[in-house]
């Protein structure tokens, strides 16, 4: 039997990793999972293991809260361990976090083929460390799953076309996700009716990304646009706690009340009931389309840029005048959603099968 180890670090890559799960159980290998620890909020890493049924990690390195060259370099050697005892038939790892590099570096160097999922995305920017993250990892991964056409383009303009590696556009394995959770979110979840948003009118917003909670410009512009919009619309933002923490220290004033992180049945209630999103988040931009909703993006550029070009999507950086005058564009618009940039929601199911056929 064949066995995966994939890594999960933090929120994002436990969504990912519920899909491939799934489809590793469907096509009979054997999971190991491994949680570096890096999201260090564990209440908000448990609801995600529990409500997702992800497979309890058999490792947990509890690495968190270092800066960037500590915890990569302490996942690195940790990881390393665990592959040496483990010895798996593949290593898993998803978009673009520490953990992602560190576990692709980790197994490449002991020849343990890398697959990465969400390859070939690329913001342009190189200052975000998940940028970083992304290239390096593409660069020394066997099996390169790519989400979009875009990100396959994005590959081949990058030479990935000469390298000994194989570069498959499977689909969003979020979609996958978003799709089978959808189906049952409604009777695992309550919060609609607990924050009394039945048939009333409220706008979703996220802001967590390093970019904006680091930068004070940045981050005051974005909540004083969302203060003022707080005064025609209902705002419900589940507030990350690094950024909780970043506003009472900075003493920034939110004219609502934001609730606590949510879990994922929470989350797509949300997005499927509001009026549109607000968010930084990458998942989150793609979720807003997956349940048929505009998103304004709250950076200065998106890996998603398909979103951007149908016009869904729209780039508003951290400017307090276009985040309300777009804000108000699209709560009168009236989008119909035909494309399907992401497949069809079977791309942990081609990822798994692809791994089945091709690892010896
Ligand atoms: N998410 C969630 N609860 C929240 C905020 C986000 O379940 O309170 C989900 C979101 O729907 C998405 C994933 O977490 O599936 C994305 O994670 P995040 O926004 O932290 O990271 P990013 O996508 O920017 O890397």
């Amino acid at each position: 039997m064949l066995k995966i180890l994939t890594i999960v670090g933090a929120r994002p890559q436990f969504v990912k990793a519920a899909a491939l799960s799934r489809a590793l159980k469907k096509f009979e290998m054997e999971e190991v999972l491994v949680h570096t620890g890096q999201h260090f909020d564990e209440n908000m890493a448990e609801i995600f293991f529990r409500e997702m049924e992800i497979p309890r990690p058999k490792y947990n390195l509890g690495i968190n809260s270092l800066s960037h060259g500590a915890m990569t370099g302490r996942m690195l050697e940790e990881t390393e361990k665990v592959l040496l005892t483990e010895k798996p038939s593949a290593v898993v790892v998803f978009g673009d976090t520490n953990s992602t590099i560190a576990g692709a570096l980790a197994a490449s160097k002991l020849h343990i083929p890398v697959a990465h999922v969400e390859a070939g995305l690329r913001s342009f920017n190189m200052h975000m460390p998940e940028e970083i993250n992304r290239i390096l990892t593409d660069r020394i991964s066997d099996f390169l799953f790519c989400p979009t056409e875009t990100a396959v383009k994005n590959l081949h303009r990058e030479g990935f076309g000469n390298f000994k590696c194989k570069i498959e556009n499977v689909g969003d394995v979020m979609y996958d996700v978003a799709q089978f959770y959808s189906r049952i979110s409604a009777e695992k979840s309550s919060l609609i009716k607990e924050l009394g948003l039945k048939n009333k009118p409220f706008v979703l917003a996220t802001l967590h990304r390093q970019e904006n909670t680091d930068d004070l410009g940045r981050l005051s512009a974005i909540i004083e646009a969302l203060n003022e919009l707080s005064r025609d619309f209902q705002i419900v933002l589940p507030l990350h706690p690094r950024t909780r923490n970043i506003l009472e220290r900075e003493k920034i004033r939110l004219d609502f009340q934001p609730i606590s992180p949510v879990g994922y049945f929470d989350m797509i209630e949300l997005l499927k009931y509001c009026s549109f999103v607000i968010s930084d988040s990458g998942g989150v931009q793609k979720e807003a389309f997956f349940f048929e909703k505009h998103c304004l993006v709250t950076r200065d550029e998106t890996e998603w840029t398909e979103l951007v070009d149908l016009n869904y999507n729209f780039m508003v950086g951290a400017s307090k005048e276009r985040i309300l005058q777009q804000a108000y564009e699209v709560s009168t618009s009236n989008s119909s959603y035909r494309e399907k940039p992401y497949g069809e929601g079977d791309a942990a199911e081609k990822i798994a099968s692809y791994l089945k056929k091709n690892l010896v």
